[in-house]
């Protein structure tokens, strides 16, 4: 069997990290290396890969994807590219757009590049559902046009259509995930799930933006992960999936399934100040990765957050740190909000 040589970039965040662990684990793949390209932003965390960085086939390369020299000569070693890096949260993309325009759009050119100067087999690129915008009512087929609307959102549709523009122009293997809200272990303490998660474990009230009616789909890592491996394996080139769990839920009520999950109740929520520019609802209609690589979500939803809080019950040492780091960085929705910082940072 020929060994494929994946290069897998943001390896070190959140999703990617799973990702590299799920296909160096157990039940991986037979005859996959894997290299990893992550600049180790804040939110990227070597210890994410402890688990697989003695693995065989396993490499691990601190990099900027804007790197052309380096992008160059890594794309030329790989057969295949999972391309997550990115600048992933909305909060810091309105206080500042730089990084989200240079890694996500320019970054995403970057690889590109590479792969077609060195012919590369197939590229993965891991889009997201906000690329859409907003809907009411219904939910985005593949076909339906972006309308992004976050300087987040403005740059991964930038990146989606540059990814999508190397297939139509030149025949790149290029295909594109575009996936709903992720939630599950090792996700940075930034985005609501772990925010909310570790401020309650820590007896802290929790910030709901405006009047906390926003509507995300929510997935599990596991459910994405296995998704994003149907559309590298058995996927078209040029052809986009969105990848959705099937739990709609309103920021309200994901609040209340988290209080219930963490032994807390509403006398621990703030409403503050809505996120400028807030998406009302996201929705991916699914059907199209159902029907054509046979993917369904797994995780049901209790399910998943009831392992989620636990593994942030017991991995304080993970995220107690970078909660003490962030209290000291931008103002996010914390702001306002009265932060503890741990006296012994494990
Ligand atoms: P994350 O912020 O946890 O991880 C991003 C990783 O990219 C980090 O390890 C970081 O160090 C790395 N990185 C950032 N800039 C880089 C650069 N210039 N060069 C190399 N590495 C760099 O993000 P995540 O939540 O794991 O998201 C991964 C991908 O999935 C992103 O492309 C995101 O847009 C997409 N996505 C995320 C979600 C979600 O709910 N989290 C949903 C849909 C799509």
């Amino acid at each position: 069997m020929t060994t494929i040589r994946v290069l897998v970039t943001g390896g070190a965040g959140f999703i990617g990290s799973h990702y590299v662990r799920t296909l160096l684990g157990p039940d991986g793949p037979p005859e996959v290396t894997v290299t990893v390209l992550d600049k180790l932003t804040y939110a990227g965390n070597p210890a994410n890969l402890h688990e697989v960085r003695d693995a065989d086939g396993f490499t691990f390369v601190r990099g900027d994807i804007c790197d052309a020299e380096l992008v160059d000569r890594l794309v030329a070693a790989h057969d295949q590219v999972v391309h997550f890096a990115a600048e992933s949260h909305v909060d810091r993309s309105i206080l500042g757009a730089d990084a989200f325009v240079r890694t996500n759009v320019l970054g995403t050119q970057t690889l590109l590049d590479a792969a077609l100067r060195h012919g590369l087999g197939t590229f993965v690129h891991i889009s997201s559902d906000e690329v859409y915008g907003s809907i009411e009512k219904g939910s985005w087929p593949e076909t339906d046009p972006l309308r992004p609307n976050s300087p987040y959102s403005a740059s991964k549709a930038a990146s989606d259509l540059i990814a999508l523009a190397y297939h139509r122009t030149h025949g790149l293997d290029v295909r594109v995930t575009r996936c709903s809200n992720n939630y599950g272990h090792h996700q940075y303490p930034e985005k609501v799930v772990p925010l909310f998660i570790t401020r309650l474990l820590n007896g802290r009230p929790v910030p709901l933006y405006g009047d906390g009616g926003n509507v995300r789909d929510w997935i599990h890592i596991d459910d994405h992960v296995r998704g994003i491996e149907l559309v590298r394996t058995r996927g078209c080139p040029g052809e986009v999936y969105n990848i959705g769990g099937g739990n709609e839920l309103s920021n309200r009520e994901m609040t209340d399934l988290l209080l219930l999950a963490c032994g807390a109740d509403r006398r621990m929520v703030r409403f503050v100040e809505d996120r400028k520019g807030h998406d009302r609802r996201y929705s991916v209609d699914f059907t199209k990765i159902r029907t054509e690589l046979g993917y369904t979500p797994r995780k049901d939803l209790a399910t998943g957050l009831a392992e989620t809080v636990r593994w942030y019950r017991t991995h304080r040492s993970w995220w107690e740190p970078l909660v003490d780091r962030a209290a000291g960085g931008p103002a996010l929705r914390t702001s306002g909000l009265p932060v503890r910082r741990t006296e012994n940072p494990s």
